[in-house]
């Protein structure tokens, strides 16, 4: 096969316009095991176009106007767990820092998360709470969408051929936002459920997102709506009963299957479970409060 390995986001875009069907390889840790369980085959006819040397995709830029940080597809977990940016987007940062080992996150890349699209991808929640946009590129030009319309389904996203996926625009908001997930350990673990939940003051919004527990991430707007109108937002409290019927909303919007990790059961009771853990944690919680 033949190996590319550009060195210019220019370069990387158009030896992609030349091979539309071109792998690309970031960090290689979901590419490489899908290779060595021949779950995707590569052979001599194939062109790599590895992604890695591209500076323009390792960096990330904070736009306080706009109040965004646009993230280069490239840009590690590890970076991603620390600071400056983890201050910036919090749950972004405590997502990373569940993704598999020290090892793992050096070289794991927010752009390969994105472009494998698992429901189980510890990224994929909180750029959907968050309402991140997903900007692709390709010899035609440059387009947006997000994150919703950009995944699809299970491993598929609306990628065309010949498009490199360029970076990730996340809004910054103003409250407390949160990343948990339930496996089988604490470390080194794919999530059985995951949920994000991110809050914004200004706007009295509360978003609500979904791993594993459907074939791709979910947002829940019954929810979300719910928790906004029960939120005491003067105190900064919510009732218990309010997230009792939070986690109840989230376990009845999800859509899980039985597999070798885990049932669907477990599945909608543990998202009901970090739904509820996740409110309680952003707003104290109080006995009567509606
Ligand atoms: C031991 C181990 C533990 C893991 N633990 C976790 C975990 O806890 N949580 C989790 O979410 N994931 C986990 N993973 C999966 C993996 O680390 C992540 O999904 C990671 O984000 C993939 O990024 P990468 O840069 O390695 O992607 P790669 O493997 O290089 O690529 C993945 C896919 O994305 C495509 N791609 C990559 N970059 C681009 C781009 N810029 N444009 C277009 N397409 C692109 C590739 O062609 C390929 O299809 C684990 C993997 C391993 C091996």
């Amino acid at each position: 096969m033949s190996v590319l390995v550009p060195r210019s986001l220019a370069d990387a875009v158009s030896a992609l316009g030349e091979f539309p069907d071109g792998l690309v390889l970031a960090g290689g840790t979901d590419l490489m095991v899908e290779i060595n369980e021949a779950q995707r085959r590569i052979d001599d006819e194939h062109t790599v176009v590895a992604v890695n040397r591209v500076p323009e995709l390792r960096a990330w830029t904070l736009d306080r106007a706009a109040a965004t940080v646009r993230i280069g597809a490239g840009v590690t977990y590890t970076e991603l767990g620390r600071e400056p940016l983890a201050s910036l987007l919090p749950a972004l940062a405590q997502a990373a820092r569940t993704v598999g080992s020290p090892q793992i996150r050096n070289a794991a890349t927010i752009g390969g998360n994105l472009a494998t699209c698992s429901p189980a991808g510890d990224g994929l929640p909180v750029l959907s709470a968050l309402g991140a946009v997903v900007e692709l590129a390709s010899a035609g030009g440059v387009r947006s969408l997000p994150i919703g319309d950009f995944m699809v389904g299970v491993k598929q996203t609306d990628r065309r051929p010949g498009e490199l996926l360029t970076a990730v625009t996340v809004p910054l908001l103003d409250g407390w936002q949160g990343y948990a997930k339930v496996g089988v350990r604490n470390a080194m673990v794919i999530a059985i459920a995951g949920a994000c939940l991110a809050i914004d003051g200004p706007s009295r919004s509360v978003r609500l997102a979904l791993g594993s527990v459907a074939p791709t991430v979910i947002r829940v707007p019954e929810a979300e709506s719910f928790a906004a109108q029960r939120i005491d937002w003067a105190a900064g409290t919510v009732g218990r009963d309010a997230v009792a019927e939070f986690g109840g909303l989230a376990a009845a919007a999800s859509r899980p299957i039985d597999d070798h990790r885990s049932t669907a059961a477990y599945r909608r009771h543990s998202i009901g479970v970090l739904a509820r853990r996740l409110l309680s944690r952003a707003f104290p919680v109080v006995d009567g409060a509606e």
